[in-house]
């Protein structure tokens, strides 16, 4: 009978980003596995302790960061204005994206009490300041912001419970242009990553309804899409047309870099910047 790593040694060694062919490798007796997995783990472990020591003496900055800024500039280029609000929220604002209880996204918000939340997208927001800056700047109007958003998950290879969402707006698309101009924005920002092979697919949103999701060469989607005018326009005041894109940055790294496990590259105190921190 042969025998191969334990669940626990293939957890480590997954944990430690361990690609070699070893970890599905079979031996005749424990001893030999044993030895078998010290030498792997070491060879792993050499791997990680390489990775965090480029970025302490040479990148120093993970990147997650680094694709926050490329993206930020990138916008900023097209005409985009940056704005930066609050990650708590309130139940108000909830309520006028239609999170009222019924809607399943409900189920994955983190409140703080009855009345204030942990975003779980940035559009709130952005409908709020936007409406504001509405009262004394021209159209076509265009605003992201890059932030954290909270959701109650089962963390699974793309799902995190806190994640780092970009999200633009631009108000005042004409109607007939607004497609054709989310295609353009979508490629805007997967160019600046950079992401080359992806496709868009139909998808029903149940905040916003039928929109165009991006998704990348393996089906992994990258961001999804919407567009106005729309129905939950009025609780916010608004009445343009109007096209928005939300991304997730994390999801946009573990694509780029072709990694598996959304984890490796989120906030954390685990990993950093895609490797494994307990290492010794
Ligand atoms: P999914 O169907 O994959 O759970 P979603 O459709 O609920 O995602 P959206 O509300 O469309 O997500 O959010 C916009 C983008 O934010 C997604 O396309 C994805 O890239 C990212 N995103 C959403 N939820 C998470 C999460 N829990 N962890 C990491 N990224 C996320
Ligand atoms: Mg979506």
């Amino acid at each position: 009978m042969t025998i191969t790593f334990s669940e626990t040694q293939k957890n480590r060694l997954t944990d430690l980003g361990w690609k070699g062919a070893s970890a599905n490798e079979e031996f005749a007796t424990a001893e030999q596995r044993e030895r078998a997995y010290k030498k792997t783990e070491k060879a792993a472990i050499a791997q990680n302790r390489e990775q965090l020591l480029q970025l302490i003496n040479e990148t120093h900055q993970p990147r997650l960061c680094g694709l926050q800024q490329d993206l930020a500039l990138c916008l900023h280029e097209e005409g985009f204005t940056q704005v930066t609000t609050p990650a708590i929220i309130s139940k108000v604002f909830l309520e006028r994206m239609s999170l009222d209880g019924s809607h399943p996204l409900t189920r994955q918000v983190f409140w703080l009490d009855s009345k204030t939340c942990l975003r779980p997208m940035l559009a709130p927001n952005l409908y709020a300041v936007s409406r504001q800056i509405m009262n004394f700047a021209k159209m076509p109007l265009r605003i992201f912001e890059i932030g954290s958003c909270f959701r109650k998950e089962s963390e699974g290879k793309l799902h995190l419970k806190e994640f780092t969402m970009l999200n633009l707006v631009e108000w005042g698309t004409p109607m007939e242009e607004r497609t054709e101009r989310l295609k353009e924005l979508a490629d805007t920002v997967l160019r600046a990553v950079p992401i080359r092979d992806y496709s868009f697919r139909e998808e029903f949103s149940q905040v916003y309804g039928d929109a165009l999701d991006v998704v990348s060469r393996k089906g992994i989607e990258l961001a999804s899409t919407s567009t106005g005018p729309h129905p939950l326009d009025a609780a916010w005041k608004i009445s343009c047309s109007w096209v928005g894109i939300g991304f997730g940055l994390e999801r946009l790294l573990v694509c780029r870099e072709e990694d598996e496990g959304i984890h490796r590259y989120s906030k954390s105190i685990s990993f950093l910047d895609g490797a494994r921190l307990n290492i010794k």
